[in-house]
């Protein structure tokens, strides 16, 4: 893995693909065949028929920690939302590929300080308060000031649901000139610590397994989004000065195929929406992708929720990391062929 300080320059989305460890399972019921090789911090070859090598911004090994992770990915995300830009993080993989682990991972800290298992996102908001004091502090003569207010909502069958108010279904999504895209009703918290943070997170989580059981349905079946709206005021040449920005951080849906065969119903319609969800994505990075590279295109937010949600924060000066989540176990050669395809075409 590279730490690249020109991350972003080429164009406005970057591609890593992490690896994760084989599990128990893998190794016994597999012994420990792998179909992936990785050849250097940018290749890896796919050992199926036929083999095929594979480029991306980064590929991160097996071994890689949450710590470095977030170095490579995560930091730069941050610095870019100090600056006033938006930004998109999305994890993208198979069930069990290691999405959760690699934004959330296990939630928790031991005095005073975030666990190694901890993922991306708790790692984001320790970096962005510590930077948001140094800046402050920093910048006093100019009164700056920062406020962050988060949000956490699911988007399942096409439907969004806010994971900090559960009984909030159904809600709205609306267009406003000075907001942009928002969605109506949806919860916001202040938040000013890592601590409020990782409540919410928490809090989210279960719900989101909650609502789950409740519709007899499985969490890899929904998109999770969280938000955080960063706000700073400053004044300079005796004016008061704004800036805005948008982070999101998205765990999709497990991007298997589903079966929509002997489906009927809501199960077909459900099959459906998912399949859909995820194809519009790639539809709307790969667009993007064009339109960096000066080929003009047309880039269709207003086909899914999650790219409506997300078209302020998609394009533009925004930037986005797709982080494509695999398993190197032979067992799961074909779901991460076509994962490694999905983050190809995102280049
Ligand atoms: P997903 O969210 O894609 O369905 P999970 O994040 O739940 O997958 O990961 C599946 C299992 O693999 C979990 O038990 C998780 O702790 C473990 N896991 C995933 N990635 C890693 C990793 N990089 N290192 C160690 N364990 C991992
Ligand atoms: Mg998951």
């Amino acid at each position: 893995l590279v730490d690249d300080p020109l991350f972003w320059n080429y164009h406005n989305v970057q591609v890593l693909i992490r690896i994760r460890p084989l599990s128990t399972i893998e190794r016994v019921s597999q012994g420990y065949a792998r179909c992936l090789r990785q050849e250097s911090s940018q290749t890896l070859v796919w050992l199926g028929h036929p083999e095929t090598r594979f480029t991306f911004d980064d590929v991160a090994c097996e071994t890689i920690s949450q710590e470095k992770l977030f170095r490579v990915a995560g930091l730069p995300m941050v610095e870019n939302c100090l600056s006033g830009y938006n930004s998109c993080m999305f994890a993208y993989g198979q069930t069990g590929s290691g999405k959760t682990y690699t934004m959330m991972g296990e939630i928790n800290e031991v005095e005073g300080k975030l666990s190694e298992d901890c993922g991306i996102t708790p790692r984001i908001f320790e970096y962005l308060f510590s930077r948001i004091r140094t800046e402050e502090e920093n910048r006093r003569e100019e009164r700056l000031k920062f406020s962050c207010k988060c949000s956490f909502l699911e988007i399942y069958n096409e439907q969004i649901t806010d994971l900090l108010e559960p009984s909030s279904t159904n809600l709205q999504l609306r267009e406003d000139l000075k907001k942009g895209v928002y969605v109506e009703n949806l919860t916001e918290y202040n938040v000013t610590t890592v601590n409020d943070v990782l409540d919410l997170l928490v809090e989210g989580a279960a719900n989101r397994k909650m609502a789950a059981t409740n519709m007899n349905s499985e969490s890899s079946r929904s998109h999770s989004v969280f938000t955080c709206i960063i706000e700073s005021q400053w004044e300079k040449d005796s004016m008061t000065h704004f800036r805005f920005a948008r982070l999101n951080l998205v765990d999709l849906a497990g991007s298997e195929r589903q079966k929509s065969s002997g489906a009927e119903g809501d199960r077909l319609k459900e099959a459906a929406n998912i399949n859909k969800s995820l194809s519009t994505l790639g539809m709307v990075i790969m667009s993007l992708v064009d339109l960096a590279h000066g080929k003009h295109r047309h880039v269709p937010y207003r086909d899914s929720r999650l790219t409506f949600l997300l078209q302020d924060s998609l394009g533009g000066n925004s930037k986005t990391t797709i982080i494509a989540n695999v398993s190197p176990s032979n067992c799961s050669a074909n779901e991460t062929l076509s994962t490694l395809k999905f983050a190809q075409r995102a280049k």
